[in-house]
Order: structure tokens, then C-alpha cells, then sequence
């Protein structure tokens, strides 16, 4: 029997991306394909480096292989990665960066810098090009969190011009509000200051290729965020939120703000940190000091995903206040926390790509 190209595109054309719905030769997802007596051998080029479902998509290919060509066929599947995007901007701005994506609470203090760092850290620690924007005017800790406290970005010619060169730390390229300004004038950057320094950051920064470029917004809505949907194609959001009411009240109005018709940037899913306790000397034992799966009914209620439960572990913050954070901590359970966070928000992401229109600035204007 000699086997065909048409053959193996065919047997491929059975195998569907469980998420897309659709099948992985109509998805342009396979590659390379080459034949050499009774082996074939083929790319499949998934959305995301971290594909939870990649084991599940190689056995399939392999099932359909065998069962329309025949079960003596040999395989050897490489699965790669090309993470995708849906811009539909003239992208005079950023114009490599694929996807951009905010990360946002109702109010301060639910841990979402925190999680913004680690996200940024395990989506590149999964093989993904990764940007951070530091733009939480009230309180930026990025700095803190990177343990770049002194740095100060350095200047570079790109086609005549001086751009700003965002820095480079545990894999991720990032620029902070509190790299221009010392802690004790961070006051001075409200306002329209802070807004204008977000502009400077995607319009005069040296960013490069991106697969995701994270934001990490003040809490609540204001000025920044409007700045930001004005300004640049937002790909979706990412919600963190404590268990408890009131942390919920708030986010359900900040989420509002996403939602609102002409806005319109599609929420990616729900990050419920500090959910449950668990002593270091009683892994077993789990308590809720905020509040039961608050997180998990508010993503049921708004039909969003769950992105992740993360716990609430003191190694957090220390790891945190010394520049090194938790997800870079191997024998932490967070860093598994966080790269299962990562593969949901990738995951999302490619969902979102395939499923939803383009992205585009928001064309209003408030005053
Ligand atoms: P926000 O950006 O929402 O204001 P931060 O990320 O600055 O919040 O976090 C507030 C505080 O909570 C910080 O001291 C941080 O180290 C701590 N924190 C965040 N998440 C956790 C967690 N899962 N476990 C323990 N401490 C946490």
C-alpha cells in the first residue's frame, strides 16, 4: 500500500480541536507532512504552547491515522505552537504584539499585581513571548515584584527614533509607571500624568514580537483603563476577585465597565485568589477565611470561565517583597497554581480568537 498526502490530510480532517469545534485541517493545524514508506510524519500547530489538550490531540491524530490509513502505519507528530490574534487595527501602534490582554479587579488589595506577575511569568515560563505594562497608577509594585526598584529604562534607535527599552527579567519584557518616578512622588502620576505615561509606554517603547502583552489596570474603573480601550486593540480581560460579597459587588461594576456596548472587550475569565488557607504543617486541611468558591459563583453566574483558584500561602508576599516570585519557586504548590492559570488564559485566548470578531480601538470619547 502506498500512502498519500490527500490520505493523511483526509484521515487528519476526523480529528477536531476540542475548544475550536472544528477540525484541525480546516483550522490550517497541521503542517510538514512528509511520507516515507510506512511512516508519516507531520507538525501540529496548536493555538497555544501550553495546551492542556495536547496529549489528547496527538493520541487522536495517531487514533485516525491508524484507523483510516491502516494500523501499521508508523507515526512522529511534533506539536508546536503559534499563538494567534485577531487584530483588526491599522496597528500604528504595538504592531507585533498579538494579543493584549488587562488584568483587573473591583478594588485594591485582592492580590491582582500579584497575580498579574505570576500570569506574565508562567505564560512565558510555557514557551509564550511575554510583555507586562505596569499601569496601576495607585500603588505600582511591579518594581518591587521584578526586585527592579533603581532601574531606569535605557533608550534605543529604532528606524531614527528613541525608543524606550522596556526591561527584561524571568522572561518578561516590562515598563512601570514606577520606573519614571520615585515611591514617594507616585502621588504626582494621577491623572492625566499617569494616562500620558501609558500612551509614552505603548507608543514609544521597543516591545518587539509579543504573544501576549499584559496590563495590569488600577483597581476599579477610571481614566487609565479608558486610556488603554482607546488607545490599543484589548484582546480580553482577566478578572481577579476575592471570595468574599464585597470584593464581588465591586468586580461585577468593574467587569461592567468592559461590557458596556461600545467598549466591548470580552472578559476571558474569573481569577478567584486567596481562596482557601491550608497550614504548611496540615496540607490537607483547607479554610476559608474569605468565604467559600465566592469566585466560582460569580464566573457561573456571568457565564465566564474559572481561570484559576489560587490560595492564600505567606511565601506569597515574602516572595513577592524580595523580587522573586512565587512561580518561579519550584517546590511552592502556587507554581503549579499559576502555570494551570496560565494554560486557562492562553486557552481563553484562542477561544476568544476563533470564535469572536477582530479587535479594535474603542472609538469614544468622555469627557
Ligand atoms: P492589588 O494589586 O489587588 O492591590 P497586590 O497584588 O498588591 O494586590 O496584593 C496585596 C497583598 O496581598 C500583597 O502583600 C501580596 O503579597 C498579598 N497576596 C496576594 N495574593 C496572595 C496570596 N495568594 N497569598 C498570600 N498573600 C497574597
Amino acid at each position: 500500500m502506498s500512502i498519500t498526502q490527500e490520505a493523511v490530510i483526509k484521515a487528519l480532517s476526523h480529528v477536531d480541536d476540542p475548544d475550536l469545534n472544528k477540525d484541525l485541517v480546516s483550522l490550517n493545524m497541521i503542517e510538514d507532512v512528509k511520507i516515507e514508506g510506512n511512516k508519516v510524519s507531520f507538525t501540529v500547530v496548536l493555538t497555544t504552547p501550553a495546551c492542556p489538550l495536547k496529549e489528547h490531540i496527538k493520541k487522536a491524530c495517531e487514533t485516525a491515522i491508524h484507523h483510516f490509513i491502516g494500523a501499521e502505519v508508523e507515526t512522529d507528530i511534533t506539536m508546536s505552537a503559534r499563538v494567534t490574534s485577531r487584530r483588526t487595527d491599522n496597528r500604528d501602534l504595538l504592531p507585533f504584539v498579538k494579543n493584549i490582554i488587562a488584568v483587573a479587579s473591583g478594588k485594591g488589595g485582592v492580590g491582582k499585581s500579584t497575580v498579574a506577575v505570576n500570569l506574565a511569568i508562567a505564560l512565558a515560563q510555557s514557551g509564550a513571548k511575554v510583555g507586562l505594562i505596569d499601569a496601576d497608577i495607585y500603588g505600582p509594585s511591579i518594581p518591587t515584584m521584578f526586585g527592579l526598584n533603581n532601574y531606569r529604562p535605557n533608550l534605543r534607535q529604532v528606524d531614527g527614533k528613541a525608543k524606550i527599552v522596556p526591561a527584561e527579567k524571568y522572561g518578561v519584557h516590562t515598563l512601570s509607571i514606577g520606573f519614571l518616578t520615585d515611591p514617594s512622588q507616585a502621588v504626582v502620576w494621577r491623572g492625566p500624568m499617569a494616562t500620558s505615561a501609558l500612551r509614552q509606554f505603548v507608543s514609544e517603547a521597543d516591545w518587539g514580537e509579543l504573544d501576549y502583552l499584559l496590563f495590569d489596570l488600577p483597581p476599579g474603573t477610571g481614566d487609565v483603563h479608558l486610556t488603554m480601550v482607546q488607545t490599543i486593540p484589548v484582546t480580553g480581560a482577566v478578572v481577579v476577585t476575592t471570595p468574599q460579597e464585597v470584593a464581588l459587588v465591586d468586580v461585577v461594576r468593574s467587569m461592567g465597565m468592559f461590557q458596556l456596548p461600545h467598549i466591548n472587550v470580552p472578559i476571558l475569565g474569573v481569577v478567584e485568589n486567596m481562596s482557601y488557607f491550608t497550614p504548611p504543617d496540615a496540607p490537607n486541611k483547607r479554610y476559608y477565611l474569605f468565604g467559600k468558591e465566592g469566585g466560582k459563583r460569580l464566573a457561573a453566574d456571568q457565564q465566564l470561565p474559572l481561570l484559576g483558584e489560587i490560595p492564600i500561602v505567606e511565601d506569597v508576599r515574602t516572595a513577592g517583597d524580595q523580587g522573586l516570585p512565587i512561580v518561579m519557586n519550584p517546590d511552592s504548590p502556587l507554581q503549579r497554581s499559576y502555570q494551570e492559570l496560565a494554560a486557562n488564559v492562553a486557552r481563553q485566548v484562542a477561544i476568544r480568537n476563533a470564535t469572536l470578531p477582530g479587535t479594535k480601538k474603542v472609538g469614544i470619547s468622555i469627557h
